[in-house]
């Protein structure tokens, strides 16, 4: 069986979070719920990057604007792993559509606009490992021990 406690999930506070100085209360939720911090950079994205990141939605009509607000200002690309890593990071951030998102979500609690709604967070583990290998080098993902572990989990 996987070891579960090794997930990890791809999460990036997109620039409207970042403009509004809600880094840091995102990554407390994270924290806080007990997942590990193991990678994390602030991106100036180009086009083709975020079109390869959001590539399974370019028939969209909101694509073009979802790439030119992706880029529109700095991101802050993050690796999270811990036990389901990938579920616990979509039930922290929350339902696509912040007017849907409950609160208590990172969504539900800080934005009001599906096309301005903080946060990205990978909504399995295959798209995570794919997410992660996209934004991240090898070698810019650390490995590290979490002190707490043997508390958050058996
Ligand atoms: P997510 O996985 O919850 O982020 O949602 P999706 O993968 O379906 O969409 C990616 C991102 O595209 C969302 O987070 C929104 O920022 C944006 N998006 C999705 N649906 C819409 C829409 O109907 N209108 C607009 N303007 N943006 C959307
Ligand atoms: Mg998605």
């Amino acid at each position: 069986m996987a070891d579960s406690s090794a997930e990890r999930t791809y999460v990036m506070i997109k620039p409207d979070g970042v403009a509004r100085g809600l880094i840091g209360d995102v990554i407390s939720r994270f924290e806080n719920k007990g997942l590990q911090l193991v990678a994390m950079k602030l991106v100036q994205v180009t086009p083709e990057h975020a079109e390869k990141h959001y590539e399974d939605l370019k028939s969209k009509p909101f694509f073009a604007g979802l790439v030119e607000f992706i880029t529109s200002g700095p991101v802050c690309a993050m690796v999270w792993k811990g036990p389901n890593a990938v579920r616990i990071g979509r039930l922290l951030v929350g339902a696509t559509n912040p007017a849907e998102a409950a609160v208590g979500t990172v969504r539900g609690d800080l934005a009001a606009d599906i096309s301005r709604n903080i946060v990205h967070a990978s909504d399995a583990v295959e798209s995570a490992n794919h997410e992660i290998a996209l934004w991240f080098k090898d070698e810019e993902i650390t490995s590290w021990d979490l002190p707490a572990a043997q508390w958050i989990c058996e």
